[in-house]
């Protein structure tokens, strides 16, 4: 389809909808392709951020977990570096890449956002490493990432970056949901995740599958295989690598909604964090997700030495178990970056016209030939 017909599409779909969604200025920011409203990918309004001053109702079950959890994980890092056998300490990153993507190609991209399909055996990897990871099942995961996009930066986002780092972070863990997330979520679609029956076994037994994915057989390994002793093997490979990738995940909430630039739209707080992206598997360039929240990639292309996520869906769709992946077309981009990225955005490829001349004359060409 060339770009004259998509533009018309895309405002062909918007006319629908309005038509559909008296509500649609409720909505805070996009989080499927038919949500834009623009040619661009845009709403049609600007995104409004706001928090109440709704007294926070403090859940200690969570606070004394989550306590426990971070002190046990300072000793599980002191063991890790200092007392863990070297099969110890692999197989912990083993497990924090695996319950990263499970996460990140899992929860994130594949069933919150839909932004490529895959068959039943990279689904079933993909829960297994979800299941490792602790965060919910994947159904409830997904509907708060939804939540966090379409509502954006208000009460009824469920880490709303509004209420500062901490409470983005993990705060929002230890408190009451808002009323107004619980009453905005009742109208979010979840139909296409509750269809898969590998999801749906997931959530039902979720009880009895995350203790032993998260918790016993991190434990049970090292000691079987390469007789490491429990406690060891419990500290660092259970408790230290889950809150290391809990926080990791936490990260994307708070930092990349803090620090970084915005070159794709300047008006929301989800910002370009390289740092984050290194340790988040590829999830940190977060102005670009925000922007473009089906792309599969999660960021432009030639960033994927920083985007593991994308190399491992790629991978898969090598061997045809992921496939029907979305992204976002040049032109697209381009003209969001000029109507509302805030000017970072620098360089759009090889031949770019703002492409300095001297780096073009220093740069390093293999097999060069000019047409
Ligand atoms: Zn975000
Ligand atoms: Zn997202």
């Amino acid at each position: 389809m060339d770009f004259e017909s998509e533009l018309q599409n895309c405002s062909n779909k918007s006319q629908k909808r309005n038509i559909m969604a008296p509500n649609a200025s409720d909505v805070n920011g996009v989080l499927f392709e038919d949500d834009a409203a623009t040619p661009d990918m845009a709403l049609s309004n600007t995104p409004v951020q706001k928090a109440d001053n709704y007294p926070k109702k403090l859940v200690w079950r969570n606070i004394i977990a989550f306590a426990y959890l971070h002190i046990a994980a300072v000793y599980g890092g002191y063991l890790f570096l200092f007392a863990a056998k070297w099969q110890t300490d692999i197989f912990a990153y083993i497990l924090y890449v695996m319950s990263g993507l499970g996460i990140t190609a899992g929860a994130h991209r594949l069933w919150a956002h839909k932004s490529y399909k895959a068959k039943w055996p990279l689904r079933l990897i993909l829960v297994f490493f979800n299941t490792l990871a602790f965060q919910d099942s994947a159904i409830d995961w997904a509907r708060d990432h939804r939540m966090h996009h379409k509502y954006s930066e208000t009460d009824a986002d469920p880490h709303n970056a509004t209420r500062g780092f901490f409470f983005s972070h993990i705060g929002w863990l230890l408190v009451r949901k808002h009323p107004e997330l619980k009453q905005k979520g009742k109208g979010l679609d979840l139909s296409d995740l509750y269809a898969d029956p590998i999801l749906r076994f997931q959530k039902k037994y979720y009880l009895i599958l995350m203790p032993i994915a998260c918790f016993i057989l991190p434990t049970v390994i090292p000691l079987y295989y390469w007789g490491e002793n429990w406690v060891t093997a419990f500290f660092v490979a259970a408790l230290f690598r889950y809150a290391f990738i809990l926080n990791v995940t936490w990260l994307v909430n708070s930092a990349a909604h803090k620090w970084g630039d915005k070159p794709y739209d300047k008006n929301i707080k989800p910002s370009e964090n390289i740092s984050v992206s290194i340790f988040a598997l590829g999830e940190g360039f977060h102005n670009y997700h925000h922007t473009f929240p089906w792309d599969y990639k999660t960021a432009e292309l030639g960033n994927n030495r920083l985007n593991f996520t994308t190399n491992f869906i790629n991978f898969f769709a090598k061997i045809g178990w992921a496939y029907d992946m979305k992204t976002v077309s040049d032109e697209i981009v381009q003209s969001r970056v000029k109507r509302t990225g805030d000017g970072s955005h620098h360089l759009w490829g090889w031949g770019d016209k703002d492409h300095c001349k001297e780096e073009v004359a220093a740069a390093i060409r293999i097999n060069p030939k000019d047409d």
